[in-house]
């Protein structure tokens, strides 16, 4: 995700590392009066008095070799550390590249299967990470005959992205099958959301719930609106309510469609209307809806790829700079 968000790539408020610098050396110093003995505490205290020295003199989240910046994101997670990606030594790209083959396999295993045939619906998806890991969330849950689609779009990007995409899975893997009305489902998700995130964060969701009849009870959360492919006309569910993360308190108002056999739900996220050719022109929507009224016969199944593959088309030599996501749902004939 690129707009609204403080982005989560620029360097953060000093005066937020020096609290944070000064509350982990309190604590140490707390453990250090329990177990003197154990050296680890010692050597951890004098890493964060040299952290908070390079506060002072101005060359915090400065590489100790090259002297350009730190990464903002790796700095965020360690602090204390003072050499870029490019100046690690040998064991810690080692100990990094480990982090993120597990990152990876991590969020893989949070994927739902990529093509779901379920109560009269048949649904499919693809992934695709900027980087190593994206902070797209994706998902099925069946619950009562019905279907419930997710996809949500997490503030920033890489692996801290990636961690606040793993929190939603484990919210709505716990509150889908209790059965609560979409709503509600919304509001106690938000909380939870909001109650163990950082104010920063944010997510926007796009969240349904398809009955074997054909209704599709909705609720778009400030996402990139879904087109709604039938025969004659596409339409779109434009947001109705505020990203999961923005305030404690927030409704949820949900709308119901009605979907006739092979109409096609498309949902996408922003990654892809936002990717850039060589020039700087956007894919945009009006694309998309051209490129989908193109596909009616194709199976749902292939449809993300296809409008995947349209995408790449479009950027050739562009760069990527977003994850993307692309779900599409129909109702069987
Ligand atoms: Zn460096």
């Amino acid at each position: 995700m690129s707009d609204l968000a403080p982005s989560s790539s620029s360097m953060p408020d000093p005066a937020l590392f020096r609290a944070e610098l000064l509350d982990r050396k309190a604590h140490l110093r707390a453990a250090q009066a329990r177990m003197p003995q154990v050296a680890e505490v010692s050597r951890l205290l004098r890493e964060i008095d040299a952290a908070l020295g390079r506060l002072n003199d101005g060359s915090f989240g400065l590489c100790a070799v090259c002297h350009d910046a730190i990464e903002a994101d790796r700095l965020r997670a360690d602090p204390l550390t003072t050499l870029c990606l490019d100046h690690l030594t040998p064991a810690q790209a080692r100990a990094l590249e480990g982090d993120l083959e597990l990152a990876v396999r991590i969020q893989t295993t949070l994927l739902p299967a990529r093509h779901v045939s379920l109560g009269g619906w048949d649904a499919a998806f693809v992934y695709e990470p900027a980087a190593i890991v994206s902070g797209d969330y994706c998902d099925f849950i069946s619950v009562g005959g019905s279907l419930v689609f997710l996809l949500a779009d997490v503030s920033g990007k890489g692996v801290a992205a990636s961690l606040l995409m793993s929190h939603l899975h484990a919210i709505f893997h716990t509150l889908v099958p209790m059965g609560l009305p979409l709503t509600q489902l919304l509001e106690h998700a938000n909380r939870v959301f909001c109650e163990s995130t950082l104010p920063s964060h944010y997510a926007t969701l796009m969240c349904g719930r398809a009955s074997p009849t054909g209704e599709v009870e909705v609720c778009n959360a400030g996402h990139c609106p879904p087109l709604v492919v039938r025969d004659d006309e596409t339409s779109v569910i434009a947001p109705s309510a505020l990203p999961l993360g923005f305030f404690a308190d927030s409704r949820y108002a949900t709308e119901t469609i009605r979907l006739a056999p092979g109409d096609t739900l498309l949902l996408y996220t922003d990654g892809l209307t936002e990717a850039l050719d060589a020039s700087g022109r956007d894919y945009g929507v009006e694309r998309l809806e051209g490129r989908v009224k193109a596909l009616q016969h194709e199976p749902v199944t292939h449809w993300p790829r296809l409008v995947l593959d349209d995408v790449s088309a479009f950027r050739a030599a562009g760069q990527r700079h977003d994850d993307v996501t692309v779900m599409a749902l129909r109702r069987k004939a």
